[in-house]
């Protein structure tokens, strides 16, 4: 990158990439403002990205990142794991190569996903501080 060049940061936002409901195919809205999402990430640690929801009013389904709910139940798309993210609640987000290395310590080295994630929060120095009550006295 040549001196003085701004580097832009490409912002993400998790959205449904459909446009018209699935079932009645009427257009569908926003349902709400951008929410903000924590995503996990093996080379960037964690930062904040945002997500939309879409809505069918009619329906009431709801369009998100790569799934569709109705009535509070989920519906992946068959091709979910293939995205480079996985919204995994209503504020985090995975990014794949995260969960692709909890894989394959969770398989081949059968590392307690509770170990994974402090080795995870250890590299990225996401450590609690230690405070006076922490110390013996
Ligand atoms: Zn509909």
């Amino acid at each position: 990158m040549a001196p003085g060049t701004v580097k832009k940061a490409i912002a993400t936002v998790l959205s449904s990439s459909r446009d018209v409901c699935r079932k009645c195919g009427r257009k569908l809205v926003f349902e709400n403002k951008a929410i903000p999402v924590v995503i996990y990430s093996n080379h960037r640690g964690t930062y904040l990205r945002s997500r939309l929801t879409k809505l069918c009013r009619k329906c009431k389904i709801y369009a998100h990142h790569r799934y569709w709910s109705v009535d509070g139940k989920r519906h992946f798309y068959r091709d979910s794991v293939l995205s480079e993210f996985l919204l995994s609640s209503e504020d985090t987000a995975f990014q794949m190569d995260v969960l692709a290395e909890c894989n394959n310590l969770l398989v081949i080295g059968t590392v307690p996903f509770s170990t994974y994630a402090a080795s995870y929060n250890r590299g990225f120095q996401y450590c609690k501080m230690a405070t006076t009550n922490d110390i013996d006295p």
